[in-house]
Order: C-alpha cells, then sequence, then structure tokens
C-alpha cells in the first residue's frame, strides 16, 4: 500500500498534482470558484466537454475533515485518466479545500455544504449549478467518510439495478463492511443502503427532514441515473482509507 507521505490536509501539494495530471492526459481545467481565497477545481475529459449526455460524475472533499477521499480520487485518477476517453468523465477533485486545510466539515462561511446544494445563494454552489447545466450522467459518486463508523459503508440511489453489494464486496478486503443495523440515522443491510423512496418523498425529505439537499441527492434528482455514497471509517488508517476509496473507484467506473 503507498504512503501519503505529508499530510492528508496538504491541498498546496493536492492542487499542484491535478494541475500537473490535467496537463499530462489533456483535460480542460476549469478554476470554477475561488471561495475563501483557494482554487476550487473541476476536470473534464474532451466527450465532457462537448457536454455528450452519459458518463461519470466524481466529487470528493466537500467534509474537509474526511481526508482520505481526495487523495484516493486522485490517486485513482493518476493511473485511469488517460484511458478514460470514451465517456464524459467529469471531476471534482476537492469541493472545499478551505475545509481540507482547516480539518472541518463546514466551509469557509461555517456552511455544511452538504446541506445547500440546492442553493444558488452560495456563490460556490451557483457555479457549480452552472458548470452542471444541461449535463446528464449515468453514474455521480460522491466519496466521503464517517468518525463513527467502523467498517465502510454505501448510500445507493439507483434507478438501474443494484450494484452495491458488488462494489462493497470489491473493498472489504481493505476495509471490512459496517455491521451496525443503523448508521446515522437510516437503516443498513450489511453496509448497504438503498434508498427505495419515490422522487416525491426524497425532495420532502431533503426539504423539511435534512434541511437542505446533499450532493449525492441533488444529483440523483436532477442530473444522474444513479448516485453513489461511499464511506470509510475515519479513524482508521489513512493509507488504508486511501487504498479503499482507490479500489471503490476501480469497481464502479473500471
Ligand atoms: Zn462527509
Amino acid at each position: 500500500m503507498a504512503k501519503l507521505g505529508h499530510s492528508g490536509h496538504d491541498y498546496g501539494q493536492l492542487e499542484a498534482r491535478w494541475k500537473d495530471l490535467a496537463k499530462r492526459v489533456g483535460w480542460k481545467l476549469t478554476i470554477f470558484s475561488e471561495e475563501s481565497g483557494y482554487s476550487v477545481l473541476a476536470l473534464e475529459n474532451a466527450a465532457a466537454v462537448e457536454k455528450v449526455v452519459g458518463g461519470s460524475y466524481l466529487s470528493a472533499g466537500v467534509h474537509g475533515d474526511e481526508c482520505a477521499p481526495v487523495w484516493g480520487l486522485l490517486d485513482w485518477a493518476e493511473e485511469k485518466l488517460s484511458k478514460l476517453d470514451d465517456k464524459p468523465v467529469v471531476i471534482f477533485p476537492c469541493l472545499n479545500p478551505y475545509g481540507l486545510i482547516e480539518n472541518t466539515r463546514r466551509d469557509g462561511n461555517g456552511i455544511d455544504l452538504n446541506r445547500h446544494f440546492q442553493d444558488p445563494n452560495i456563490p460556490l454552489i451557483a457555479a457549480w449549478q452552472g458548470f452542471l447545466e444541461e449535463r446528464c450522467f449515468d453514474i455521480a459518486v460522491n466519496l466521503h467518510e464517517d468518525f463513527d463508523a467502523g467498517g465502510i459503508y454505501l448510500y445507493e440511489l439507483a434507478r438501474s439495478e443494484s450494484p452495491g453489494h458488488r462494489l462493497l464486496a470489491a473493498c472489504e478486503d481493505l476495509i471490512s463492511r459496517e455491521t451496525a443495523a443503523v448508521v446515522d440515522g437510516s437503516e443498513f443491510a450489511n453496509g448497504l443502503l438503498r434508498r427505495k423512496a419515490s422522487e416525491e418523498e426524497m425532495r420532502r425529505v431533503v426539504d423539511q427532514d435534512l434541511d437542505g439537499w446533499p450532493e449525492a441527492i441533488y444529483l440523483y434528482l436532477e442530473r444522474a441515473k444513479d448516485s453513489f455514497t461511499f464511506e470509510t471509517p475515519s479513524e482508521m488508517d489513512l493509507d488504508k482509507r486511501i487504498a479503499t476509496h482507490r479500489r471503490f473507484l476501480e469497481a464502479v467506473i473500471g
């Protein structure tokens, strides 16, 4: 397993490696926000620039106190991006650089962005929504961590047949599945929560119960056929968590 060799909260390293990678593989890199003085990046391949419908949306780092996902996504991308040219791929390497640097869930204005993806009054969200306008994806992937968890788990919002247990199975030799039946207030079966609510019911839940829209639910209702949120336990070894996020991406994208 590779060793990170520096802090998991070093946004300068992360940004530099993504910029190098975009140049190397010829992907378009956009600085779509400069929230709190940090460049927030989006990358897309040529197929995505055409705004063709389909393909994948990948994102990490919306919660800055969950640092393994941003490095797992980068590790995966450094090996795979040059081979991903037939379908559109859009990547948001770190949606909350301030949070990553400060090791906090919230952004520079004290906001949990993952309850505000419907809210264009937040400049970063308005820019994100604008970037995604007219785009639709087959798959959206959001990478997160949970400090209460003892194992990996997956929220699945899918119109396709469930691949959830296959995706978890691909990762569980690195970190085993969460065994709790209730995680963060939701009922899980062997690490998987497949949401069965209708779209109407889901809109009601995000407006009334959650007090705002998480990225994954916004994507599912507005922009993606299937939406996955993968979580690792953030109290475990960092390099192992990074390797697990990378493995998840290999399982879901290739
Ligand atoms: Zn999170």
